[in-house]
């Protein structure tokens, strides 16, 4: 196991940021962090590279305990923080060999070309960092976590702020080095989750609430969508006041994507009421729920 946190709690003075959460990442993984703003994953994240401390509860990276190992553990990680703090006036190859010696990474000159042509950064080498784009300093920022060649990577928000394009670039490189490595990144995007990911935790106000294969998630939670089309307008407000139907979103004047979470079938419920609104279904279907339903379900 590359990850194993037990019991893991964080107090902030009275706040419970993380509250008794268990989990594990398998070697070569790629671990989806998920949860709303302020759920507890930027402090679990610290906790597990030892930026700070747990208050109660064990980590163990690659099998070394934190509380006893907690430098040769940090030999072991890779961690691009939230909001990649970079020295801006620094040049990108004169950065990479800094953070390089403080891991006191052999052959520095060659390991940094390699680190360079693996992120992507050949023609951008010679910039100073300040100079990049934000998807560049991205890829500084992945350089800097990988230099030594850590076998396990902790990214935090490694994504955000991204233009779809950059996003689209760096999830690829992400994919790439995951390939070797155990990932474990953190995010509020769940098509990230969707198109990267092996598996995702979801946590919420510090608590874990999730924890499975992101096609399982999908299934386990128990709600239907259903996307239907009737032969003439309908009210959402009256659709949405119909028993068991929990949301109701317009397509259009006469179609609707609605959801339920009882486990009733819900095309049955919808019939009825079109039976007895004298409507007649034009078009229905189960829809596949995304994990972004499942995401709002949970954390709702
Ligand atoms: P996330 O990364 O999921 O957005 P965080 O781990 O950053 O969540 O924060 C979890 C909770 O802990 C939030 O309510 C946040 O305000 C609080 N928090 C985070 N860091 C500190 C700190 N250094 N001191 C006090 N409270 C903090």
């Amino acid at each position: 196991m590359s990850i194993s946190v037990k019991h893991l709690t964080k107090y902030y003075g009275e706040q419970a940021a993380v509250d008794n959460i268990s989990f594990e990442a398998k070697n070569g993984e790629i671990l989806g962090f998920l949860g709303p703003n302020g759920a507890g994953k930027s402090t679990t994240m610290k906790i597990i590279t030892s930026f700070i401390p747990a208050t109660e509860g064990e980590v163990e990276v690659c099998g070394l305990n934190l509380k006893k190992n907690s430098l040769q553990i940090r030999k072991k990680i890779g961690y691009l923080p939230e909001h990649n703090p970079l020295y801006l006036d620094m040049y990108v190859k004169e950065y990479l060999s800094f953070v390089g010696k403080i891991y006191g990474v052999k052959k520095i000159k060659n390991r940094v070309a390699e680190v360079i042509e693996l992120v992507g950064l050949q023609k951008e080498q010679h910039k100073e960092i300040g100079q990049l784009s934000k998807g560049y300093r991205q890829r500084v920022g992945l350089a800097q976590a990988i230099i030594h060649d850590p076998e396990v990577l902790i990214l935090d928000e490694p994504t955000s702020g991204l233009d779809p394009n950059q996003l689209v670039d760096i999830r690829e490189l992400i994919k790439k080095i995951g390939k070797e490595k155990t990932v474990m990144l953190s995010t509020h995007i769940m098509q990230e989750v969707e198109a990267i990911c092996d598996r995702v935790i979801i946590i919420k106000n510090g608590k874990l609430v999730a924890n499975a294969k992101a096609s399982e998630l999908q299934s386990d939670v128990s709600s239907q969508v259903v996307f239907v089309e009737f032969d003439g307008e309908v009210s959402r407000n009256r659709l949405a006041k119909v028993s068991s139907i929990s949301r109701v979103e317009s397509v259009s004047k006469t179609s609707f994507l609605i959801s339920s979470d009882s486990s009733a079938d819900l095309r049955k419920t919808i019939a009825a009421y079109a039976k007895q609104e004298n409507l007649l279904i034009l078009t229905i279907r189960k829809e596949e729920k995304s994990l972004e339903e499942v995401f709002k379900q949970l954390t709702r």
